[in-house]
């Protein structure tokens, strides 16, 4: 684990600089990216600094990739922001540089990159990368900067909802009212779902299965999608809806991909799901992880063992 001084440092020394973020970037990924990446511009104008990654088209209004060249990565300094482990870089390029610095907050279990900085404890990257500005002379906080970490923190907190969300975080998005960043506009623009989204919204809890521990499931598949004409991406954004019931703990979304896998979302406000996560192609944090399953087959398999960490949880009393 190397220091923001470090980090810092080797920042200074490149005059190349590309930074990555995971494959289906969130807000967090985009805004830890892009903030990093503009605090740079910002400080160092005479570097080339360079946003790589496939854009989301719900996210584009966040920020928007840049084409990155081969020749860009020679001699490059790379940065990857948000990113536990390599596979989901996106940008497989990533080691194609003259050095490579990971910035996470996911455990650490794939540990990569010639300088890394994991908080785990941060409820975000861009709360890491709020503090690797504030704890140096040589980048600054600007209103521009800080509208890009806002989005990504209310993004992965859940707009301060989820028990990532600690004083700290509270006081880096102070910090960002400060400067002026329009909280309600970022707030409002996330917030905002396509009437299609909204329906499936309504529809999930008509399809969702709901065990007595509190596991729950739902099956967003092929057919499901067509009858209400939404791409993966707009399935993919319900993920959070079964949490507001009273009777779910924990609970899974299988939404179907192009070639009939499963990708699954998996979230608990309690019994941690992230080792599950890791037994079926996937990992993530304690509380909210990924994962991939093969067919419904492992998806029914993966709610039986949902269903038995919960079962466990509530037998201890936690
Ligand atoms: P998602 O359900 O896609 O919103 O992902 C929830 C969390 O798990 C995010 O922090 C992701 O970065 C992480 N995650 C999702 N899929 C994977 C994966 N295959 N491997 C590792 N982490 C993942």
């Amino acid at each position: 684990m190397n220091s923001y001084a470090e980090i810092i440092a080797t920042i200074k020394k490149y005059d190349r600089i590309i930074i990555l973020r995971h494959q289906n970037p969130d807000p967090d990924a985009l805004g830890s990216q892009a903030g990093l990446a503009t605090a740079i511009r910002q400080a160092f104008p005479e570097k080339k600094v360079l946003i790589g990654g496939n854009d989301t088209e719900g996210l584009i209004w966040l920020s928007k990739a840049q084409k990155v060249s081969d020749g860009d990565f020679a001699g490059a300094l790379v940065i990857v922001c948000d990113t536990a482990n390599r596979p989901r870089i996106d940008d497989q390029r990533f080691d194609d540089g003259a050095y490579l610095i990971k910035i996470d907050h996911h455990p650490n279990d794939d540990v990569y990159g010639d300088q890394l900085f994991v908080n785990t404890d941060a409820s975000s990257c861009s709360e890491i990368i709020a503090d690797l500005i504030d704890n140096t002379d040589d980048l600054q906080l600007t209103k521009e900067v800080a509208n890009y970490l806002y989005a990504g923190i209310v993004g992965d907190t859940g707009r301060f909802l989820y028990p990532s969300t600690t004083q700290h975080t509270m006081n880096v998005a102070g910090k960002f009212i400060a400067l002026g960043v329009d909280i309600a506009a970022i707030n409002n623009k996330m917030n905002e779902v396509s009437l299609k989204q909204a329906k499936l919204q309504g529809f999930i809890y008509d399809i969702l299965q709901i065990d007595k521990s509190g596991a729950a499931m739902a099956i967003i598949d092929h057919d499901l999608m067509d009858k209400l004409n939404l791409n993966q991406e707009e399935a993919n954004s319900v993920v959070s809806t079964p949490g507001r019931l009273k009777e779910v703990t924990s609970w899974m979304e299988a939404v179907q991909k192009d070639d009939g896998t499963f990708r699954m979302h998996l979230r608990s406000q309690g019994p941690i799901i992230n080792e599950l996560a890791k037994a079926h192609d996937g990992g993530g944090h304690p509380l909210a992880s990924g994962a991939t399953a093969q067919n419904l087959d492992e998806v029914k398999q993966m709610f039986e063992e949902l269903i038995k960490i919960v079962t466990d949880f509530n037998q201890k009393g936690e």
